[in-house]
């Protein structure tokens, strides 16, 4: 139910969890964070409340400088642990909000093809449908220029890359994303209200927009992939 990612300067998962505490209002049944450290990628989730996942994250810290985050409203599969967000492959992983309304005709591509899945969500043929492009060799950029015209329903999406340490790609249709931009970091959110203690400097994603954020800015793309600009402008939301 909410998103929120940071490429960032310093470590990340702290400012994750507080992100999503200021969406806890929106609802939500289960958490998670990834963060990328030393080539890997390392995946917290807990279900239920977010002192539970912030109980995970004490026992087995989350360190690194990037990461995305989750707070989750179950629509497909049961809310627990496994199907919490983030999805991930030992490679790519992925927050969602929304609903994949074809996710059975692609969820089908997949085990044709003998990938297997472990959880019940919508959202990870959208994670398996990415990582297994990137796994052939496309640049996280073509497979998510690939995956998403795929796509029915309505989204917004946060994915990190194993190998790709100082990007992270976000992506909106029909549900919200804002990008915010701050000293040699960059966010992407669900809101602005999230991103406040963080920066009041955003940017409102277009329907069908998609995003890659490096420390240095972003680079948004229209749903033709076309490069295009959106205004920045002060959130005004109180940290
Ligand atoms: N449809 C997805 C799921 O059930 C995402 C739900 C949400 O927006 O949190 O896992």
């Amino acid at each position: 139910c909410g998103i929120i990612g940071i490429v960032g300067g310093q470590p990340v998962a702290d400012r994750l969890v507080d992100g999503l505490r200021r969406m806890e209002y929106r609802g939500y049944d289960s958490s998670g964070i990834c963060t990328l450290h030393d080539g890997r990628l390392v995946r917290r989730r807990a279900e239920g409340k977010l002192n539970n996942l912030v109980a995970n994250l004490s026992k087995d810290p989350a360190p690194g400088d990037i990461g995305i985050a989750h707070t989750r409203w179950a629509t497909h599969g049961a809310p627990t642990a496994t199907n919490a967000h983030p999805h991930a492959t030992d490679r790519v992983a992925l927050v969602h909000n929304g609903i994949i309304e074809n996710y059975k005709e692609l969820r089908a591509e997949l085990t044709q093809a003998g990938r297997n899945l472990e959880s019940d969500t919508d959202t990870e043929v959208v994670l398996q449908h990415i990582s297994w492009l990137v796994e052939q060799g496309q640049s996280p950029q073509e497979a998510v220029a690939n995956v998403l015209p795929r796509l029915r329903g309505a989204f917004s999406l946060a994915i990190a890359f194993r190998d790709h340490p100082d990007m992270l790609i976000g992506a909106r249709l029909g549900s919200p994303l804002v990008v915010g931009y701050g000293e040699g970091e960059t966010y992407i959110g669900s809101d602005a209200l999230a991103l406040a203690p963080l920066t009041q400097q955003i940017s409102y994603l277009e329907e069908g927009d998609w995003v890659v954020i490096t420390r240095e800015g972003a680079t948004i793309h229209d749903s033709e992939n076309n490069e295009v600009e959106r205004e920045i402008r002060f959130s005004g939301a109180s940290a």
